[in-house]
């Protein structure tokens, strides 16, 4: 049984998806779209062995050998230029999501949908969208096992929407209509925020910069929280 985690992912492709999962750990989430979807196919990208090997194990249990390939290899180098329509990245920091979708950067030129998954910094990854013509179309938060996650979706666009500094952090749609989840994040990090305020108040160091930046931050999720 796939994670609810993975399923809401999962359901943010289009039937017939031809997409690539960057970074697919057992390729579950591939199999799994692929087993529901006939017309699906995938790629399902790995930089480490031990994973790969796993991948192909899923592939061959399922009987998936057709429409799901395991390719081994560090980002977006396991694509090639027009392959795929969709990029899933999942259950990985928005800092190294961020990074492989820059690194791969000429390998997006016909990715019309990128859905992220950063399991924490999801700003990172708002801020790289729309600074490389994606818009975000659609996010959502849930809550299992007792994490947070967030997933982001953007879509290709000529000239993306300009996001404030406050949209890049709570997500422009999250804002939009708050969740239950969202609160119980955004009072979790209001703890954080707190907590680190006081060391670096405390710290011997000049910490000022960092100090005003976190201040900042607690300032508008007071706001958010009202
Ligand atoms: N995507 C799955 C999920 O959401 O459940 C697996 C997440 S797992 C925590 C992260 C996976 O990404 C690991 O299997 C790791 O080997 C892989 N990974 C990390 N950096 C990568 C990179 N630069 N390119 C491809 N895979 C990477």
């Amino acid at each position: 049984n796939l994670s609810e985690r993975l399923q809401t992912v999962a359901s943010f492709l289009p039937q017939g998806a031809n997409f690539a999962d960057i970074g697919s750990d057992h390729a579950y989430l591939p199999c799994y779209v692929c087993l529901k979807d006939v017309k699906a196919s995938a790629i399902a990208g790995e930089v480490n062995e031990g994973p790969f090997n796993s991948a192909n194990e899923t592939v061959k249990q399922f009987g998936l050998e057709d429409k799901v390939e395991v390719r081994l290899g560090d980002g977006l180098q396991v694509i090639k230029k027009d392959e795929v329509d969709q990029v899933v990245i999942a259950g990985m920091g928005g800092a190294l999501i961020r990074s492989i979708l820059e690194d791969g950067k000429e390998k997006l030129e016909c990715v019309e949908t990128i859905i992220a998954q950063p399991n924490v910094d999801e700003s990172s990854v708002r801020k790289w969208f729309m600074a490389n013509h994606y818009e975000i179309v659609e996010e959502t938060i849930l809550e299992e096992n007792g994490h947070i996650y967030e997933i982001i979706v953007g879509r290709l666009v000529e000239q993306p929407k300009q996001l404030s500094e406050k949209e890049l952090l709570f997500g422009p749609i999250l804002l939009q209509h708050k969740t239950e989840e969202f609160f119980l994040k955004w009072k979790s990090e209001r703890e954080k925020r707190s907590r680190v305020i006081n060391q670096l108040k405390t710290a011997k160091s000049d910490q000022q910069e960092k100090l005003n930046h976190f201040n900042k931050e607690l300032k508008w999720i007071e706001e958010v929280l009202a």
